[in-house]
């Protein structure tokens, strides 16, 4: 499978218990859907991550709107173009997300992020 940032070939990756494809180039992940609910849902994992979470839980007031241009990148499902969404509301978090919800693309480090979000 290859990566929707930059073309690089993905390998499969397990964190807690579910298998995600990475990046090594770029650090890129792409999430099937429903992966990123389970990862969330396996919840902060330290007293940091956890003052993290309730900061965002603060943040979350101030909605960062989706941004309806397309983008370059592809799904690597099924080729549609990737879409950017603000992923649950969280402010900042635009994510890339197939049109027809094979999954998201994150980019470096935005998977931490969305390990933080309650659900
Ligand atoms: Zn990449
Ligand atoms: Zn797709």
């Amino acid at each position: 499978m290859n990566c929707s940032g930059c073309g690089g070939e993905m390998e499969e990756i397990v964190v807690d218990d579910v298998t995600i494809d990475r990046c090594e180039r770029c650090g890129g992940v792409w999430l099937d859907a429903g992966e990123a609910d389970d990862l969330a849902r396996r919840g902060p994992v330290s007293p940091a991550d956890e003052m993290r979470r309730k900061k965002y839980e603060l943040l979350r007031q101030w909605k960062t709107a989706d941004d309806p241009r397309p983008t370059e990148r592809v799904c690597p499902r099924c080729d549609e173009h990737l879409a950017r969404v603000n992923y649950k509301q969280v402010p900042g978090l635009l994510v890339d997300k197939c049109p027809k919800d094979c999954g998201l693309y994150l980019d470096k480090g935005e998977l931490e992020k969305i390990r933080l979000i309650d659900r």
